[in-house]
């Protein structure tokens, strides 16, 4: 069933997630609802079961793959007893284990105000609680009301640093002159920076876990004779945090003024389908879905296929339809130039780097004329 597979797979990317950011996963939990309760996302009858199941294996932590409305949140950890964490909270924890840069650093923490600023209540009656405060005893409206003054302060602040560095960052894209520039995009963990470092000879961090890109690397790269500028940039992923969206937006200008895209896809991936649209879709919300763009569909290697039996009529899934089975679907009829590598083994670059070639000249071509 299309739909059970599918929840499946956001339960390992949530894993997935949840690895990253240094969980260990004890048990998934799910539940079919057609709407989500207004009071506690899940029913009540779910809650009970995990609440006695959190008891019972002294779990620490519960996470939700959705964002959590303030309120949900709170009712969640009132009835439940136990620490609670949604999508959101646990996306905003990797980026801040995973700054490196002073920029990325303030981007992270103004996301994470903003986050904690309508949840604000909770923490303090938690915090209250831990103190021993009573019931209604909790803590005084003025404490809140201080503590809401100091996190927007805190936010004017970062933001006002953040437009600083903003303008530093245009200027020094402006600085890099007429030069074509070309930005790497895709889903998380796709073999962004993997490719990054075999087309550049240069040393990006990659890792097999989600996010490892946080800041933007710029490298000049080469193709026969022909110099371009190459920008790995943060990985795309499904529900971003609409808090990371607008404070990754700098990162995001480099995608926003590039003049070719190379959209690097994991075709060994089950949903790769899905995060070809996720990624498209932030395209479109950053209005950059009419730049030039190459498809490169990455790690071949890794594609693997049930083959079908000659007289099997069960009907084709994805994990029987082969390679080439995949090139002739839609990707034949793809408006954009395509090419399937593995950046690992570096296979098929030569095809890779002429289309690239191809692409960075004719815009090279546009832009300067009258010189041959
Ligand atoms: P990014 O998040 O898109 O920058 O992805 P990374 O470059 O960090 O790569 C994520 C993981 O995929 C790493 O473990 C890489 O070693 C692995 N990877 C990258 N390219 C390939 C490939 O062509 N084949 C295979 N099998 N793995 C790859």
């Amino acid at each position: 069933n299309q739909s059970e597979e599918k929840l499946v797979e956001y339960m390992d990317e949530l894993e997935f997630l949840a690895l990253t950011a240094g969980a260990t996963i004890d048990k998934r939990f799910v539940q079919k609802l057609t709407q989500a309760d207004s009071k506690t996302f899940i029913g009540s009858g779910k809650a009970q079961e995990i609440k006695e199941y959190v008891k019972e294996h002294g779990i620490g932590t519960v996470i939700f793959d959705d964002e959590l409305s303030p309120s949900q949140l709170k009712n969640l950890e009132r009835e439940m007893e136990v620490k609670i964490l949604d999508r959101t909270n646990l996306i905003l924890d990797i980026f801040a284990q995973r700054a490196q840069t002073s920029y990325a650093r303030t981007q992270v923490e103004l996301a994470q105000y903003q986050y904690l600023l309508p949840r604000l209540t909770r923490m303090w009656t938690h915090l209250e609680r831990q103190k021993g405060g009573i019931g209604m005893r909790g803590p005084g409206e003025t404490e809140i009301e201080t503590d809401r003054r100091i996190i927007r302060d805190r936010i004017s602040l970062l933001k006002e640093k953040l437009k600083t560095i903003d303008k530093q960052m245009a200027t020094q894209r402006q600085n890099r002159g007429k030069m074509v520039r070309v930005a790497l995009v895709g889903y998380t963990n796709v073999g962004k920076s993997t490719l990054m470092n075999a087309i550049s000879k240069s040393d990006v961090f990659a890792e097999n876990k989600l996010f490892a890109t946080l800041d933007t690397t710029v490298r000049k790269v080469v193709i026969g004779n022909l110099p371009f500028l190459l920008t790995d940039t943060v990985g795309f992923i499904r529900k971003l945090p609409t808090q990371l969206v607008e404070s990754f937006k700098s990162t995001l200008d480099e995608v926003r003024e590039a003049d070719l895209l190379i959209h690097v896809v994991d075709i060994s991936h089950e949903s790769f389908e899905d995060h070809i649209n996720s990624v498209n879709q932030t395209l479109m919300e950053i209005n950059a879905h009419q730049k030039p763009m190459i498809m490169v569909f990455n790690k071949i290697d890794a594609f693997a296929y049930e083959k079908k039996d000659e007289d099997d009529l069960t009907p084709e899934t994805r994990k029987n339809i082969s390679l080439d089975e995949w090139m002739k679907t839609w990707m034949s009829k793809s408006q954009y130039p395509t090419v399937f590598i593995s950046a690992l083994n570096k296979e098929n670059f030569p095809e890779m780097k002429k289309l690239i070639y191809d692409e960075v000249l004719k815009i090279h071509t546009a832009r300067f004329p009258y010189n041959d």
